[in-house]
């Protein structure tokens, strides 16, 4: 099964292959994650747009209309039993004409559309009163996390055709696992979760999908994990000496946090099989400092240590951070910088300073994973912004021990919540920094629409005037990197012309050669406010900004948004963060609002996996991992029973060569996890 099957508009296709389906297959497993009932019949006047509704009422009239574009479509009244009226648009279903007239009663179900006074739908879901069962309209719907312009409808439409391809699906979990543990076959998993009619019959096919992707995860990991552990790494003894040494010369104290998360890892790097860890934390929680104490650990046991990070401009400042962390408590611990763009001179006496084991810390980019980068001993390897590389990178910076292989630490950019964490980095062992350090101001964060623009761009004038700077973050388009370079190219004119004519600005985005001299520049104070794309300046630490505003903010998740306010009140100084909102609905402003009250990365990071599905907090790529799956990695007792079985079915068939299926879905697994 490769093709869909059945021919598909270009703009569902895209809508598809972000969500990760390009076959039948894949159409089938995109299961539900939740069902929406539609419920009882409301008044008109009990409306509220953006939710999903039921409505009864008579049709009072029903014509056909024009669209600027010269299409037709269907414009109708219908008027409720309670004297309200509703407003409904049909497209592409001139049929209906035929169907229903005026005096017509009607169930109409669908998103409610238009405002509260002038409520609309367009394209309900509608049945004749009278003309038997009410089956689609008050029963359930079936939500799937869309992407794109996909629908729910469309997604609808496309499983139904596709469901009686669902035989020809193989089945993933052995006999013996389904039997013990009472669980649906696949294929009958599949009809029932996305026909479902009542709550009863889809729990049954949950349970039997939330068993089989956790099986099929605890497998990947165990699989993973006895690749990773294959060959072993240099012991890293712990010597107190050496973390006495180190926090003398920090200049604040460790956090309960940071203590913790460093003493698991000193635990791990005593060990012979390498440490393969992940540090999750908050923007600004200070997982550089857990990083470098590993690195100081390292190099009293004569290794070195390696540390990649995504963008040169994070590299150039964690080689500040390292530094000044490092440097002056450990005289012979040599930092240096491996970028792309270095002089030719530079780059041969770095590459010579890491062969000859004369530099203990080689910091840099993607540059680090080319072929002329060799260690003389490594013995530990760091990846910030974990989510930014795959297991191909990732084994590739590995590669650099020659002999052995490398402890390996990874660090997330923002917070992740334990089970998704759990889900994309189960063959990792977790720490978690959960505590910022101490004398952080929030960030006082508000959502600015359309109306408060000039309020808040008055803000912006006052903290520059009083010798701040700030960030300006461009809407996120995803489609094309061009359209946002363009984008945010206009922006910075309209506000260096229109809005700060008086002002210092500045222009980053990926686009652009000179992108590090510009935040030089902004970080030495020379341009006051900084115009970026969404992807340029992640993790860049500039204490003099006091003020973040992100245009657009509605099409950003909550942890994202997060992030980006995590670049201001690194100082002493009170910073905002204004997230203007200017094409936001009434439930998008109220999930931005969550970001003027609460200011825990996790917590947020959390809500936005409720609300837009986990696929969003990883970035645009799949996870492969259902709400479902997520929500059976939270329950302790069902998490040991699987990996149990998963342990199991590997002592009996090692490769899983008796079971093709099985292991052409562990492989998937395998790819969807590495996201690279
Ligand atoms: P992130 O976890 O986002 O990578 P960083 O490591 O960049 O955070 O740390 C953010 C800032 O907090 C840095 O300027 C760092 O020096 C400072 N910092 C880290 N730990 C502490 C601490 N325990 N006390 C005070 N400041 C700290
Ligand atoms: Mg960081």
């Amino acid at each position: 099964m490769t093709a869909l099957g059945v021919p598909v508009k270009a703009k569902y296709r895209e809508g598809l292959e972000k969500m990760g389906i390009r076959t039948v297959r894949e159409l089938l497993l995109e299961l539900p994650y939740a069902w929406e009932e539609y419920g009882q019949a409301l008044p008109v006047a009990w409306l509220q747009p953006g939710h999903q509704a039921t409505v009864t009422g008579q049709l009072t009239s029903i014509k056909r209309a024009f669209a600027r574009n010269r299409r037709t479509y269907l414009e109708a009244r219908l008027a409720d039993d309670h004297g309200g009226v509703l407003k409904v648009l049909w497209f592409n279903k001139p049929w209906l004409l035929d169907q229903l007239q005026p005096g017509s009663r009607l169930v109409l179900a669908g998103t409610v559309k238009g405002s509260p006074q002038r409520p609309e739908m367009v394209n309900p879901d509608h049945e004749l009163v009278g003309s038997g069962a009410l089956r689609r309209v008050g029963g359930l719907m079936p939500k799937y996390h869309l992407r794109g312009e996909m629908t729910h409808k469309k997604m609808a439409e496309l499983v139904a055709a596709a469901l009686p391809l669902a035989g020809g699906l193989e089945e993933t979990l052995p006999e013996e696992v389904r039997a013990r543990h009472r669980l649906l076959p696949l294929v009958q998993t599949i009809r029932v979760a996305h026909t479902a009619d009542r709550e009863a019959e889809w729990v049954e096919a949950k349970r039997r999908i939330q068993f089989a992707e956790l099986f099929e995860l605890q497998l990947a990991f165990l699989i993973q994990r006895s690749e990773f552990a294959q060959e072993p790494a240099t012991p890293v003894p712990y010597r107190q000496d050496v973390i006495d040494t180190f926090k003398a010369g920090l200049g604040f104290d460790l956090t309960r946090a940071q203590r913790r998360a460093t003493w698991e890892i000193y635990q791990d790097m005593e060990k012979e099989v390498p440490m393969n860890r992940l540090l999750n934390g908050d923007v600004g929680a200070g997982k550089t400092a857990v990083a470098a104490a590993a690195v100081a650990m390292a190099h009293a046991a004569e290794l070195q240590s390696l540390v990649m990070a995504p963008t040169e401009i994070l590299a150039r400042q964690h080689l500040q951070k390292f530094r000044a962390y490092l440097e002056a408590s450990f005289p012979d611990l040599k930092v240096e910088l491996l970028v792309s763009g270095q002089p030719a001179a530079e780059r041969r006496r770095v590459l010579t300073a890491a062969a000859s084991g004369h530099c203990a810390l080689l910091v840099g980019t993607h540059a680090l994973i080319e072929g002329s980068v060799q260690m003389n001993r490594l013995g530990l390897a760091v990846v910030d912004e974990q989510h930014r590389f795959g297991t191909r990178q990732r084994e590739l910076l590995r590669a650099k021990a020659g002999e052995g292989k490398p402890h390996f630490l990874a660090l997330t950019a923002t917070p992740i919540p334990r089970s998704l964490a759990l889900a994309v980095y189960g063959d990792m062992a977790l720490s978690v920094i959960d505590e910022l350090p101490p004398g952080r101001t929030p960030v006082k964060t508000e959502v600015v629409t359309a109306d408060d623009r000039d309020r808040a761009y008055r803000l912006v004038r006052q903290e520059v005037a009083a010798g701040r700077q700030a960030f300006v973050i461009c809407p996120l388009i995803e489609e094309s990197e061009k359209l946002q370079v363009t984008a945010a190219t206009v922006e910075y004119e309209r506000l260096q012309q229109k809005v700060f004519p008086d002002l210092r600005l500045a222009l980053v985005h990926g686009r652009m050669k000179e992108k590090d001299a510009v935040m030089e520049e902004f970080r030495a104070g020379r341009s006051q406010v900084l115009v970026a794309t969404p992807v340029i300046e992640v993790g860049v630490d500039i204490p003099n900004a006091t003020v973040m505003v992100i245009e657009g903010a509605e099409r950003f998740g909550l942890a994202q948004l997060h992030q980006f306010r995590g670049r201001v009140g690194r100082g002493a100084a009170e910073s905002y963060c204004l997230l203007f909102a200017d094409d936001a609905s009434e439930s998008s402003l109220r999930r931005l609002q969550l970001l003027e009250v609460e200011n825990d990365g996790f917590l947020l990071a959390h809500e936005d996996m409720r609300l837009r599905g986990a696929g969003e907090l990883m970035g645009s790529k799949q996870h492969g991992v259902s709400d479902e799956a997520m929500a059976g990695l939270e329950h302790p007792v069902l998490l040991s029973e699987v990996r149990l079985e998963a342990e199991r079915t590997l002592a009996e068939d090692p490769g899983l060569r008796r079971q093709p299926a099985l292991r052409a879905a562990v492989a998937r697994r395998l790819e969807l996890t590495s996201i690279s």
